[in-house]
């Protein structure tokens, strides 16, 4: 249970005053539909007020506050805006031009002849000098009132930093002293302020870097905090050795070699699998790295060993792929292979539980409906999660906590990740890479085309297809709205098909399971020429033939995801080609992205590269950083306050890993405040 300290805080947004129905859709754009997020969202910067007795030409272009007198008004014909003259007491002429039609109210704000201190940003317009909505317009007693400086806050449309620094302020009010968590001597010698103290200062003050500093450093350590409880609780409990024979290994025929890094890696799993104590290996590979292969090895450790193996997928598409290509390679061995999603009914459904059950299934591909209550396995040795940052921190703690016989876990990525964040993400577990790709691939060769050139990309398609060859053809997001995706997708895939006809298929996130399967194996089969898609084909599937892909918009995809996309050709032994179609106007950092992508294939390269542009403002939300989250953390905090929280982290718990004695209860406070209390229910039950 969240401690009850915590729940001023973990109430509605609505609970603030002055949140009409007019806020409520720039906040939920915000994400902001609770008091914690409005403490947590912090300003970026901020803006000094020049006080100023004069206006000055000079001062175009910065926020002045300045006593000024309306002296007339005039509003524009329909929903134009309004117009006040208003001079300073030398006589020079300002106009503050109020928008949306609503002159009564700019009136009353300013009467004139009778003199305001108003507040804002000063431009010129042609050769005059303007103020567009002023901040602040107040009776000279209460002139008092303007901040010199003021914080400026991440926004959208129909919000201003003024309301959220007064949202932020009445969240402040709200926010508890809380008993520190935090090292005493850490504390000391970084000079934190205690945690309320830090949020209060940082509203009030943005540049306070002693502030956000510890607000991310508790962010950092509640995170690590976690993520040892989940490790400590996978070492406590019993788990199984399971020693293969080699039996099925043995017999399986591959048509190559195992890479030396595959090998090796299988090894690594060899040796935790034969201990008692419960594997929590990640096992990191850039696409097409031959991860797959390594499960399968993995596996078929488990069932030589007599035990069940899982593999979850993160979709349908891919548990079904999986299932397939499994079923390929281990044709004639004595293995039974099945599949489960949430798409199997009925008499399929019941029978797939009775073999589970029962025992006589050795392997079960599926997505989370494999993990689902009704699914009882006999023996289950040995779970694979597939492109694990589909599968966050909070789904492993539940996973550990809900198996009666801890199995063993291996996760798989292929998000190379730099160090930095796979201690933040997987710190609970040991690392395997595989760092070698299979010989004989041909680089996948990058080039950055121009919008305006589209009709050639669409020839150089009409050429590609004409030599049987497959193409992808990716749809950018749109305004982060799954909507807007589609409707993208689907009017490019239109005027392909007018030109290529039904070659053309279309995948979006939209469609159900049962249609995308469809189209994914028309894909697969060679029955279609070309997959339009949203980013649905991110991840996972392999069609080797298919060796050109064209991204559109590629400037608006991040590196990580355009390294990913781009991994799904090059898969074969063909030569292939990315086409990556920019927009018009390109920031430096898109540039800078973009020829990046041109220059190098190595994933790991261009995540560290990816973390570096992306700098200290942007803070790695969950879409960014696989699953940690970061709200308050940024990229280069992160780098240098992730060590020392790990170490503080690894201290408490050998001191106190039931998190009991004082610090240990401030802790427990910490992992709710962050939202990583998933890993509290391991205290009780581990
Ligand atoms: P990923 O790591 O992205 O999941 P896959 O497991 O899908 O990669 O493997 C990519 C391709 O490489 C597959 O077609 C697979 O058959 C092939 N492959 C895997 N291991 C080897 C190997 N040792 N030698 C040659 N080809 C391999
Ligand atoms: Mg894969």
């Amino acid at each position: 249970m969240r401690p009850d300290i915590l729940n001023p805080l973990f109430a509605e947004v609505t609970a603030l005053k002055g949140i009409g129905p007019a806020l409520a859709k720039p906040l939920d754009r915000l994400g902001l539909s609770r008091v914690v997020d409005v403490a947590f969202h912090l300003p970026t910067g901020w803006v000094d007020r020049l006080a100023r007795e004069e206006l000055d030409m000079a001062d175009a272009g910065r926020v002045i506050a300045i006593t000024l007198t309306a002296q007339s008004y005039r509003s524009s014909a329909g929903r134009g805006p309004t117009r006040v003259h208003a001079t300073d007491a030398l006589g020079n002429v300002v106009s503050l031009v109020y928008f949306g039609g609503n002159s009564g109210w700019a009136k009353k704000l300013l009467p004139v002849g009778e003199p305001r201190r108003v507040s804002g940003r000063l431009e010129m317009y042609g050769q005059d000098l303007q103020m567009v909505h002023p901040d602040y317009v107040l009776p000279l007693e209460e002139a008092g009132d303007t901040p010199e400086r003021e914080a400026i806050y991440p926004l959208s449309e129909g919000m201003t930093s003024k309301r959220l620094g007064q949202l932020a302020a009445q969240a402040i009010e709200r926010a508890p002293d809380l008993t520190e968590w935090i090292e005493p001597g850490l504390l000391a010698k970084q000079q934190w302020p205690a945690w309320r103290e830090a949020l209060a200062r940082i509203h009030a003050d943005p540049s306070d870097a002693m502030a956000r500093e510890r607000l991310a450093y508790d962010e950092i350590f509640a995170n690590q905090l976690a993520l040892m409880l989940v490790r400590q609780s996978s070492r406590a409990r019993r788990g199984r050795a399971l020693a293969g024979t080699g039996k099925l290994r043995d017999a399986l025929r591959l048509p190559y070699e195992l890479t030396g890094a595959q090998a090796r890696t299988v090894r690594e799993i060899e040796g935790d699998l034969a201990q008692p104590q419960p594997m929590l290996r990640l096992l990191q590979g850039d696409v097409g790295s031959g991860k797959t292969l390594v499960a399968t090895l993995a596996m078929l450790v488990a069932v030589e060993a007599g035990a069940q193996a899982a593999l979850l997928a993160p979709t349908e598409i891919l548990a079904r792929q999986h299932y397939e290509s499994l079923r390929r390679t281990l044709a004639g061995l004595p293995v039974e292979v099945a599949v489960l999603t949430g798409r199997d009914k009925g008499k399929v459904r019941e029978a797939t539980l009775m073999g589970l059950a029962a025992g006589t299934i050795d392997i079960l591909i599926g997505t989370h409906a494999i993990f689902q209550e009704a699914v009882a396995y006999k023996d289950l040795g040995l779970v694979v999660v597939d492109e694990q940052h589909r599968f966050g921190v909070a789904q492993r703690m539940m996973l550990q906590a809900k198996a009666k016989a801890a199995p063993h876990l291996l996760a798989m990525t292929a998000t190379p990740i730099p160090r930095t964040l796979t201690l933040a993400n997987y710190g609970e577990m040991d690392v395997s890479q595989l760092d070698e790709m299979p010989p004989g691939r041909q680089p996948i060769e990058t080039r950055v085309i121009s919008e305006d050139r589209l009709a050639d990309v669409v020839d150089a398609l009409g050429r590609h297809l004409s030599d049987e060859g497959q193409a992808y053809w990716v749809c950018p997001l749109v305004e982060e709205s799954e909507k807007s995706d589609m409707a993208a997708a689907e009017a490019r895939a239109e005027t392909l098909r007018a030109r290529f006809g039904d070659r053309v298929g279309l995948v979006h996130g939209k469609m159900k399971p049962a249609e995308k399967d469809a189209v994914m194996s028309a894909f697969s089969a060679g029955q279609l020429g070309v997959l339009v898609a949203t980013t649905v084909i991110e991840v996972g599937v392999d069609v080797p033939n298919a060796t050109l892909i064209v991204i559109e918009h590629a400037d608006r995809f991040g590196l990580a995801q355009l390294h990913q996309l781009r991994g799904r050709v090059g898969r074969g032994s063909g030569k292939s080609n990315c086409l990556l179609i920019r927009g018009g106007s390109l920031s430096e950092t898109s540039r800078a992205r973009l020829a990046l992508m041109r220059e190098t294939t190595d994933g790991f390269r261009i995540a560290e590269e990816d973390l570096r542009l992306r700098g200290a403002g942007e803070l790695l939300g969950t879409k960014q950083s696989g699953e940690a989250g970061f709200r308050l953390a940024t990229p280069d905090m992160l780098m240098t306050l992730l060590p020392v929280a790990t170490d503080d982290a690894r201290l408490l718990i050998d001191r106190d890993g039931g998190l009991e004695g004082a610090r240990g209860q401030a802790a427990r406070t910490a992992l709710y405040l962050f939202e990583r209390d998933a890993g509290v229910a391991l205290l009780r039950s581990g």
